[in-house]
């Protein structure tokens, strides 16, 4: 087998220069080599696996047969079996919210109940172990999966539940119910006019009277009461959700729209060397961001060799999520006559944003779902690539583009936009999509493969906590566009499914190609970073199926193990 020594990465090359190689291994004096073995170990998804690795430091010094490998080794290096695991480009979850991650380990989890009773129970157990009065939230009701499928009225939660304020997410963070407690508190529990509310809606029963059910902006009505985060309970929450990304395999996530407090309590993470997790993170910008954190972001990349956290660009957000009907829509919702969603910025202020937050050098990364708004995104990026010289080079992203009309999907190429997107958020949201958009806006949802020629430049994520952050489950929805029980057989608007390699490509290549990391990170050659993960399943080569029974036996983030499952003997 070939010894691969690749000497692509520009400062890589530099650095060579100042080493000595030996048996087809680049030496760093003074640095303890490690030899990876025992495994399949994919430099890129596109090539063929070799059977060995050599890390030093943080990097990638050689690759190829495990004979030649330990011949070019000194004496006094170090092993890691890999217990004949799957070794691949470590996984990045393009677009997540590790906080909130953090927050939904902590609060009661309403994933998968079958049933509003199922919820209200949930929720009943949770209140009777707080004291009354105590504010109890939770996250992840989806009321498609009811057999009645109407989104709730609060009256039964209410009864069962009375003495404690109570504020529900749906699954997609859009929608939210709270109880007449809650209601009470927030001035909003009898009939009367209620506020106009900018970005979102207050629903209404037929005598006028809240149902309890708030979308995207007007949930904060009620949510602005619900006690704030103080900075243990996020520090708490942020180190809670790293510990389970990195036993899913995740070498790092692209935090989606953090604000200055959060942002602050990464910093100090990073500072004193708790954050295992690599976080490359983007500011919440709807609001616009003050001349101080302006002036303070982009974290510049060189503040410390030792640092996992960088601060990139910041998230804007166009409209609400399709669910919830709150997703911008060129025409009237398939199923609700009159209603086309609801944009959270105007056009002019979109463009506003974005022209302040590329001038401070912070990449756009922008949330747009509906046809109109994605629209929307792709006449101001385009205003901007032609007013300020160099937005194209920023990269700038869409999140989630989720329904897109013909007419604009080879925009995103010309444009050079990177997609975001979230393969089982297709998987999550087919049973009710052709419903709400109908069969012909239907060509453009969730469709990976007409907006991006180049897997490379696609990034996959999970946008957890709305769906599960497993890669493992991203990699099979990608690949069948199928639920875990196999529906539909053969795939749900099959012709946009991944091969295995894309797939790959999306939740490694992609994301680096996303934050501009792709000169190091991605990939395996050597002179790259050691980002690893190992898998008990070969993730290209295996029945899509096998994804969702695999395990991750280990993290690697710069040349560290950063998770390793126990060993079964
Ligand atoms: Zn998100």
């Amino acid at each position: 087998m070939r010894v691969f020594v690749a000497f692509g990465p520009v400062f890589f090359a530099l650095c060579l220069c100042a080493c000595q190689t030996l048996g087809g291994l680049a030496l760093f004096p003074g640095e303890r080599a490690t030899l990876y073995y025992n495994g399949t170990i994919y430099l890129d998804p596109a090539e063929p696996p070799v059977e060995a690795l050599v890390v030093r430091g943080k990097r990638v010094v050689g690759a190829g047969s495990e004979r030649e490998l330990r011949k070019g080794l000194r004496q006094g290096y170090r092993t890691v079996d890999l217990r004949g695991g799957v070794a691949v480009p470590g996984l990045t979850d393009a677009h997540g919210h590790i906080a909130g991650l953090g927050e939904a380990l902590e609060s009661v989890s309403l994933q998968g109940a079958a049933s509003y009773e199922e919820v209200i129970e949930r929720v009943r157990e949770e209140a009777q172990r707080h004291a009354p009065g105590t504010w109890i939230t939770g996250r992840g009701w989806d009321q498609s999966l009811w057999e009645v499928a109407d989104f709730p009225h609060h009256e039964a939660l209410s009864k069962a539940v009375p003495d404690h304020p109570v504020l529900i997410r749906r699954v997609d963070g859009h929608a939210a119910l709270a109880n007449a407690r809650a209601l009470e508190i927030a001035g909003l529990l009898f009939a009367g006019p209620l506020p106009e509310i900018e970005g979102g809606r207050i629903e209404v029963d037929g005598r006028g009277v809240p149902t309890g059910l708030l979308i995207d902006t007007a949930i904060g009505r009620v949510g602005r009461h619900v006690p704030a985060a103080d900075r243990t309970a996020i520090r708490r929450r942020i180190l809670r959700a790293q510990e389970a990304l990195l036993e899913l395999g995740l070498v790092c996530v692209h935090d989606m729209g953090i604000d200055p407090a959060t942002a602050e309590i990464l910093e100090e993470l990073d500072e004193k060397g708790r954050l295992d997790l690599r976080v490359v993170a983007y500011l919440w910008g709807n609001a616009g961001l003050d001349a101080e954190t302006l002036a303070r972001y982009p974290r510049p990349e060189d503040a410390s060799p030792e640092s996992r956290l960088r601060i990139v660009g910041a998230k804007l957000m166009l409209d609400g999520a399709l669910g919830s009907r709150g997703a911008a829509l060129l025409e009237d919702y398939t199923d609700a006559p009159g209603e086309r969603g609801l944009l959270r910025l105007q056009y002019a202020a979109f463009v506003s944003r974005l022209r302040t937050l590329s001038r401070a050098g912070l990449q756009p990364a922008t949330h747009a779902i509906g046809d109109r708004a994605n629209r929307m995104l792709l006449d101001a990026y385009a205003e901007l690539s032609r007013s300020e010289s160099d937005f194209a080079d920023f990269r700038p992203r869409i999140e989630h583009a989720q329904v897109v009309a013909p007419g604009d999907w080879s925009r995103f190429g010309r444009l050079g936009v990177v997609a975001s997107m979230q393969p089982t958020h297709a998987t999550s949201d087919m049973r009710w999509a052709e419903a709400r958009l109908g069969p012909e806006r239907l060509k453009g949802a969730y469709a990976w493969r007409r907006m991006v020629a180049d897997p490379g430049t696609l990034a996959f994520g999970s946008d957890f906590p709305v769906e599960s952050p497993d890669p493992l489950a991203g990699l099979y929805a990608a690949r069948t566009r199928m639920d875990r029980e196999g529906r539909p057989s053969g795939g749900w608007l099959a012709d946009q499914t991944l091969s295995g390699v894309e797939a790959l490509a999306a939740f490694t290549r992609g994301p680096a190609f996303a934050a501009h990391e792709e000169q190091g990170r991605g990939r395996l050659a050597v002179g790259y970073f050691a980002d690893l993960t190992v898998l008990s399943v070969d993730p290209i080569l295996c029945d899509p199926g096998d994804l969702l029974e695999a395990s991750v036996l280990m993290t690697v983030i710069d040349g560290e193990v950063a998770f390793e499952r126990a060993s079964p003997n």
